[in-house]
């Protein structure tokens, strides 16, 4: 069975693009309105000869209710299945106070987490993603899924943890 690698965070952070960068195709539903990615959706992937399963997730909301206390269910659920998370915040924003909940749950799950700082397009963005270093998930990683921008030194570490 190939090794799971589940991506989860807020919605609109860039969790889409994600998968289709690392893909290679677009097959996963980008949207500008926040919440599109509802369930949990798998994909088989490749990097490096090493196959892999990719798992979209939607993302959630603080005040979780309704729907978005489904989806985040769906998010326990995918990190419970996963091997590895790859947990992606948008660089410009940070973990915000509704990360919180998240960061717990992922903590709790002792999986290894990955933290992504995606929207980092150019050189000049990376600043951003150093201050979540405070985060406790380790080194970030600063990735452009819309450009591709450090995707391969991504995947490259994700190899080693998977
Ligand atoms: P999701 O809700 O986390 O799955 O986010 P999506 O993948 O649907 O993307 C949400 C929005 O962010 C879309 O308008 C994307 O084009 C945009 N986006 C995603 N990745 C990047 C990136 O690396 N840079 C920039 N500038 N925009 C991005
Ligand atoms: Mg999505």
């Amino acid at each position: 069975l190939d090794p799971v690698l589940a991506i989860i965070g807020r919605p609109n952070v860039g969790k889409s693009t994600l998968v289709n960068r690392i893909l290679g195709r677009r097959e996963a539903v980008v949207e500008d309105t926040p919440g599109v990615t509802r369930d949990r959706v798998m994909y088989s992937a490749n990097w490096n000869g090493r196959n892999f399963t990719l798992v979209d997730t939607g993302g959630w909301e603080h005040d979780a209710r309704g729907i978005h206390a489904r989806v985040a269910e769906q998010a326990e659920m995918a990190v419970e299945l996963a091997d590895a998370v790859l947990f992606v915040v948008d660089s410009a924003v940070g973990a915000t106070a509704t990360d919180e909940a998240v960061m717990k749950m992922l903590r709790r799950s002792k999986k290894p987490v990955i933290l992504v700082a995606n929207k980092v397009d150019d050189f000049a963005q990376e600043a951003d993603s150093a201050v979540l270093w405070g985060l406790g998930f380790g080194e970030p990683y600063p990735v452009s899924a819309l450009h591709g921008r450090g995707v391969a030194d991504l995947l490259d570490h994700v190899m080693d943890v998977l």
